[in-house]
Parts: structure tokens; sequence; C-alpha cells
């Protein structure tokens, strides 16, 4: 999102020059003014993502915490829980760790690792055990070849590219006045767009994959379980804003710049 700010800030700061070109040549700037400080305006443009951003992050804090102070009846820690999906699942070569920070939990496919964080390693509370068997869910999906987290995991490099390029390429062909170089930097970007769409599926199959063996093992039971599903679930959400926010970045450049190539 900083990025787009910074991109819109500095677009902003050349729109002001626009109406006198467009004078120059004889077109009226009052439409294309109107248009770009309208709807294609940064705050309005991302609004609704804006919203479901920070609502989203509300319910996933506020559910955390709420099953952070429900135990589970089988008193197991995050950690426990994590080694014991892994081992029904007869994956003998991944290992789990203690991570610092809040919600900051991961599989790290490098290393085999699972990492988990201060609220949830050594807490046997719903939502810790929720947050670790889904982590293991992640390392479940590598040890059966699901493909969407293959794709995944192929396009980080090219995604770590055009996120730090993109940005860079847009103003420089905006300074520049070349097209090529402008919509270079909108194709780069369009590489986080598509990481962010195969994200979700592998988000809620790590979900999926975990409530139906903590319910199938008896690691949780009825309540817990709903407790868990309702952690994760807003855990997903969290996803969903993102992907949005990407998308609608991803549309907003292609209305501007493809709006400026027709005048
Ligand atoms: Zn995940």
């Amino acid at each position: 999102m900083n990025e787009s700010l910074l991109l819109d800030w500095l677009y902003k700061g050349r729109l002001h020059s626009y109406p006198q070109i467009y004078t120059a040549k004889g077109g009226n700037c009052m439409p294309y003014y109107g248009f770009s400080y309208g709807y294609l305006s940064y705050l309005w443009f991302m609004l609704p993502a804006i919203v479901i951003t920070i609502v989203a992050q509300a319910k996933v804090k506020s559910t955390f915490h709420k099953y952070s102070s429900v135990h589970n009846y089988n008193g197991l820690t995050g950690a426990e829980a994590a080694r014991r999906v892994l081992m029904l699942n007869g994956i003998t070569n991944v290992s789990v760790e203690y991570v610092n920070g809040h919600l900051t939990d991961h599989y790290d496919p490098r290393t085999n690792v699972i990492r988990l964080s201060d609220s949830v390693y050594h807490v046997s509370s719903v939502a810790a055990v929720g947050v670790a068997a889904h982590e293991a869910g992640h390392a479940v999906q590598y040890a059966t070849g699901y493909a969407p987290i293959k794709i995944r995991g192929a396009l980080v490099p090219v995604t770590n590219i055009g996120s730090n390029l993109s940005t860079p390429l847009i103003l420089l062909g905006l300074f520049m006045n070349s097209e090529i170089m402008i919509w270079l930097g909108i194709f780069l970007f369009s590489f986080a767009v598509l990481f962010s769409l195969v994200t979700l599926p592998v988000e809620f199959n790590a979900s999926r994959r975990a409530i139906q063996v903590l319910g199938e093992s008896g690691t949780l039971y009825g309540e817990e379980l709903d407790g868990a599903k309702k952690v994760l679930t807003a855990a997903a959400m969290t996803y969903v804003a993102s992907t949005l926010t990407a998308l609608l970045s991803l549309l907003r450049l292609l209305l501007i710049f493809g709006r400026r190539n027709h005048n």
C-alpha cells in the first residue's frame, strides 16, 4: 500500500502539469482533471479494500484474543498440536521451533521448519492449536505436492523482483515520458496480484486440512473446533483483503495509464 501511496503522491504532482498540456493542445482539461481526482483518486478507488482490510485485521485480532483465553480440553500446546498433525500425516522431516513476535507463525519450506510465536508455541489455547495446525497444514501441502503451493513457491522470486521494480519503473516512465517503461512496470506489478490470488487457495486449503485433522483425531472437541475454525476464517479474510487491495491497485493503474494512452 505504501508503494501505491508514493505513486499516487508523485502522480498527483505530475497531474498538475496536465491541464496546461491539454489546454495547449486545445483540449478541455476539466474532464480529465475531474476524472483523476474523482473516483480514480487513491482514497476513493481503494476505499472498499481499505475498509475490508481494517475490518479483517480487527476481526482477526479480536477472534484470536477471544480464543487465546479458551484452553483446550486435551491441554495441548501449539507446538504439540503441530507435531501431532505432522505425525498423523506421516511427516517426519519437519521440525517445530519457537519464533519471537505476535502472529509471526509460519512454515518455512526451505528449511522444513514450522515456527510458532509467543501466543502459540507454549500456549494450550484453542487459538494456538488452530494456528499451529494451520501451519502444519502448509507442511502437509508441500509433502503431498499440492499444486497451488508449488505455483506460489515458484512465483516468489519473480514477485519479489516485480514488487521492487514496478513502482520505480512506472515513476521513471512518467518522468521520461516512456510508455514502454510504464507498461513494463504495470506488467511486473501484475505478478504481485497473481501471487496474491494463488495465495488464497493455499491458505483456505491449509485451514481446511487443519480443521479436518483436529476434528478427526479428537485433538479438539465440539465448540473448541468451532472456535479454531473462527480463528482461521478470520485469518483467511486478511488474505482476501490483501488480494482485493492488489487487484484494485492493478485496475487503478490500468485505468489511469490506459486512459492516458487514449488522450
Ligand atoms: Zn497460512
